[in-house]
């Protein structure tokens, strides 16, 4: 039984969707204002990790992540840059989709446009002022959160008193209340701007979720996810919008929330030099070791990002990928009774694991103790090719989750003319019975980051 947190109630709960056996899922997605930063990457690896492993669970997964293609800093970027705000967000969705796809991250079904949702999030805004939820200002539509009884619930905040009286008529133009927020921003000079029923004018930024959600995953969806940061005001007012527009109650069953990503012990920003774009992130470190990484931590822990734990990360996949050469190799050996219960209860530790919250952790902690006891059987050499094809197929099966193994059997390396000279040399002595100077040679590779293995067929090599 997979369970999960829920920002809404606080609580770890059993997952029950709306319609069983399918999983509506909406993450919110970036302003393409620039490209995205390593805080967003490790958002977006941590949502694709739990939408795989719900796939994993035969869920049937509609994952929808929307850009944010018009909003205050689309506009400032484009005019700095003299270009329009499509041609802004043309260039960096581009990249955001060249990002997703080097971060191994799995393409959501839909990538909806808020530009191309404006006649709906005229629609919505339209009936909440119908409904006298949303009142018309000078400069925009505006929520009203005091007719909203439920508003903070998701943040868990107590309005003020004063923030939820009645609108004083002589303020016609004012905002009822400092917490209301834009539906829609009546147009400013040399913005861009839409035709509504409020003059010209562009969407707020809030409305734009409620409505693309609606839009491809209906009224009512199961898992909305973000980051933490997202909370409050983004999520709270969402919720607002829906719930006050469909009259459905909840909007979202289950909030997810991705926990903050430090870089090097501080907060990242400009200004401490120490923001990483994803570009520069993919540019300076294997994608995989950042999934690797990732992958070792809960979803919603406040993760520290630094080179020591980048290079830990390498470190352990390529452990990983050396037992998988070492299986991919495996010629013969007498079969190991053993290695079917070793499977099943590292499967059983693993799903126990994930259900847990996706507690990755303690599913890495699992897989550990399988793959430190396949090395030993490996090195025992008590091992047959079935055994080595079954635990293939099982790591096969987890890197659906993943997605960062290597399967493809490494190309013999050649070494180098001098080094494969002192192999042989030590083949020599030891046919000689010269136990000392075939130890020396063996020290001597070691060294040299080469180690030898002696085994039935023969003395094998490997870089260490
Ligand atoms: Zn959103």
């Amino acid at each position: 039984m997979l369970k999960l947190y829920n920002t809404r109630t606080r609580e770890i709960e059993e997952f029950w969707p709306i319609e069983k056996g399918k999983v509506k899922m909406y993450v919110c997605g970036p302003t393409v204002y620039g490209p995205g930063h390593i805080g967003h990457a490790r958002t977006y690896t941590a949502f694709d990790f739990i939408r795989r492993y719900l796939e994993y669970s035969k869920y049937n997964v509609k994952y929808v992540v929307n850009i944010t293609d018009v909003h205050d800093d689309m506009i400032k970027t484009a005019n700095k840059e003299g270009i329009t705000i499509f041609e802004l967000a043309n260039r960096n969705i581009k990249l955001f989709m060249k990002d997703l796809k080097e971060l191994g991250i799995k393409e959501p079904n839909v990538m909806p446009r808020v530009t191309e949702h404006i006649k709906e999030i005229i629609a919505m805004t339209k009936t909440l002022q119908e409904k006298g939820i949303a009142y018309e200002t000078e400069d925009g539509v505006y929520f009203a959160i005091s007719k909203f009884p439920n508003y903070g619930k998701l943040a868990k905040i107590k309005l003020k008193k004063s923030f939820t009286g009645t609108r004083v008529e002589t303020d016609k133009y004012d905002k009822e209340n400092p917490m209301d927020f834009a539906l829609w921003k009546k147009a400013k000079e040399g913005e861009p701007s839409w035709d509504s029923p409020w003059g010209k004018g562009r969407p707020g930024w809030h409305i734009e979720c409620s409505v693309m959600s609606s839009k491809h995953l209906g009224e009512q969806i199961d898992i909305h996810g973000g980051a933490v940061d997202l909370v409050f005001p983004h999520h709270e007012n969402e919720i607002a919008q829906s719930e006050a527009t469909y009259g459905k109650e909840p909007f979202v069953k289950y909030w997810m929330h991705a926990g903050f990503l430090n870089v090097r012990g501080e907060k990242m920003s400009k200004s401490l030099g120490n923001f990483i774009t994803i570009p520069e992130l993919l540019q300076k470190y294997n994608p995989k070791a950042f999934r690797y990484f990732i992958a070792s931590l809960h979803y919603r822990s406040r993760i520290d990002f630094n080179d020591e734990a980048i290079a830990q990360a390498q470190k352990n996949l390529d452990k990983w990928n050396n037992t998988i050469q070492e299986l991919l190799s495996l010629e013969k050996g007498p079969e190991n009774k053993e290695v079917a219960t070793l499977i099943a209860t590292a499967r059983e530790s693993f799903k126990k694991a994930m259900d847990e919250d996706f507690n990755l952790p303690n599913a890495w902690a699992s897989l550990y103790d399988f793959q430190s006891r396949v090395n030993s059987i490996i090195a025992e050499r008590v091992f047959s090719k079935d055994n080595a094809d079954a635990i293939l197929l099982f790591l096969k099966e987890i890197d659906f989750v993943f997605d960062f193994f290597e399967f493809k059997k490494k190309e013999e390396e050649a070494l180098p003319q001098d080094l494969l000279n002192l192999i042989e040399e030590r083949e020599k002595v030891r046919k000689e019975k010269n136990w000392g100077e075939a130890d020396r040679i063996r020290d001597l590779l070691k060294e040299k980051g080469i180690e030898l293995l002696d085994t039935p067929e023969g003395v094998k090599w490997k870089k260490t």
